[in-house]
């Protein structure tokens, strides 16, 4: 092989494969990303970039709230280098996160207990509150409707398109050969090792080993979709939001309630999430979404009301039922790997995903068991 051959290259640059290049590189691979747009402007732009957790009681050990705290875990310290790396501020902040349970529902007792009950078993901080507390919490929340709420004091956020800024700007320093308007149309394979990638372009890049890092479009990929029947299921979910420019302090928590969210940047942004459409790859935003997510906005904090927001957007998370992500090597080929299929914690499972697929490429052993969410042939 030539000099010019990556030890890794990487299809797709959103945050989960500039988190396994990051990763990689800090273990001495030669990088290659190959983007087909901007680097990290798809989902990992759109999204909200909370950061919490929510554990029910384990089921299977490990499962994947255990996933998600070890990956919440890396996000300080990740931030905290990147920052000394580049002076971007990937803008973490351990802010809390209010769930709100409304008054007359009926199962809102036995998820609260059970909530109660997962965060007890696995050291997650988490306390009920009533009205008066929340109200000393965060005056400006409406509380007539709440029969109480869970408060998680370690939840936290992170500005996601200033964190994709970072590692890009981290992993150029440090010598990735990363290239945007690189769309991947198929993967370079020798029999049954995969040896690089081709770009629709017609450029051909070497690698010693691959990853698929592409988000909601992995399962284009067909080679990976025979080979993994779950990766044919990662749908587009298209997400909307709303974002308004507050005072700050308006409300300084993560605030969820029935499947949807507020989240306070402490500069006064505040987004407001977010739809779960299953529309294909359209990423349009609709009248309707907007005006729902406006409705959920002004509901519990009415000094938003007569308030124009100042932006909305959306884009496709990497939909798979159960919100488990498919990570590791590809059954039956050399040199394949996958990781995808985030759905709505991406930004939160970054971390820990890159350390996962970097320690494979480096042949090491990954920093937490990844049986659940190793990619399975057809006859398993
Ligand atoms: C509205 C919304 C709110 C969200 N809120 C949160 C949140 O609060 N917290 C959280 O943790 N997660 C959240 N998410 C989910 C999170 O954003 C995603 O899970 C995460 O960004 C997925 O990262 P990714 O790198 O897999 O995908 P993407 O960011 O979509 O990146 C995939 C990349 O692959 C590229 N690509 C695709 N095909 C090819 C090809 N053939 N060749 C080259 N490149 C290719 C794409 O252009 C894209 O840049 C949210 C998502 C949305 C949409």
């Amino acid at each position: 092989m030539s000099a010019s051959v990556s030890d890794v290259l990487i299809v797709g640059g959103g945050l989960v494969g500039l988190a396994t290049a990051d990763a990689a590189l800090r273990r001495g691979l030669s990088v290659t990303v190959l983007e087909r747009e901007r680097f990290g402007a798809r989902a990992s732009w759109a999204g909200a970039g909370m950061l919490n957790n929510r554990p029910w009681p384990r089921t299977q050990d490990p499962d994947y709230h255990d996933l998600m705290r070890a990956s919440l875990r890396l996000h300080e310290e990740w931030a905290e280098r990147l920052r000394k790396e580049t002076e971007i501020d990937p803008g973490h902040v351990v802010c809390g996160a209010l769930e709100i349970f409304v008054a007359g529902d009926p199962q809102a007792a036995e998820q609260s207990a059970r909530l109660l009950e997962g965060a007890a078993e696995r050291g997650v901080r988490a306390e009920r509150v009533g009205r008066d507390r929340i109200r000393e919490l965060e005056p400006q929340v409406e509380l007539s409707a709440i029969d109480h709420a869970l408060l998680y004091p370690d939840d936290g956020q992170v500005r996601n398109p200033r964190l994709a800024k970072a590692l890009i700007a981290s992993c150029r320093q440090r010598g990735a050969r990363m290239l945007e308007a690189a769309e991947v149309a198929d993967l370079a394979l020798e029999g049954a090792r995969a040896v690089g990638a081709v770009t629709s372009d017609g450029r051909r890049f070497e690698a010693k080993q691959v990853v698929v890092c592409a988000g909601a479009w992995t399962g284009t990929f067909k080679e990976l979709a025979q080979r993994v029947p779950r990766i044919q299921r990662i749908e587009p979910v298209r997400g909307q939001l709303v974002c308004y420019q507050t005072e700050p302090g308006m409300l300084t928590r993560l605030l969820t309630a029935e499947h949807r969210y507020l989240v306070p940047r402490p500069d006064g942004l505040l987004l407001v999430g977010s739809t779960m459409e299953r529309v294909g790859f359209d990423t349009t935003t609709t009248p309707e979404g907007q005006a729902e997510l406006r409705a959920f906005a002004e509901r519990w904090l009415p000094a938003l009301v007569d308030r124009e927001p100042v932006q909305g957007w959306a884009d496709v998370r990497p939909g798979l039922k159960g919100s488990h992500p498919i990570m590791g090597p590809v059954p039956g080929m050399t040199g394949l790997f996958v990781a995808a299929g985030h759905f709505r914690n991406g930004i939160g499972l970054a971390p820990l995903t890159g350390e996962v697929l970097a320690a494979l490429l480096a042949g090491q052993k990954p920093p937490i068991p990844i049986e659940p969410w190793l990619p399975r042939a057809a006859q398993d």
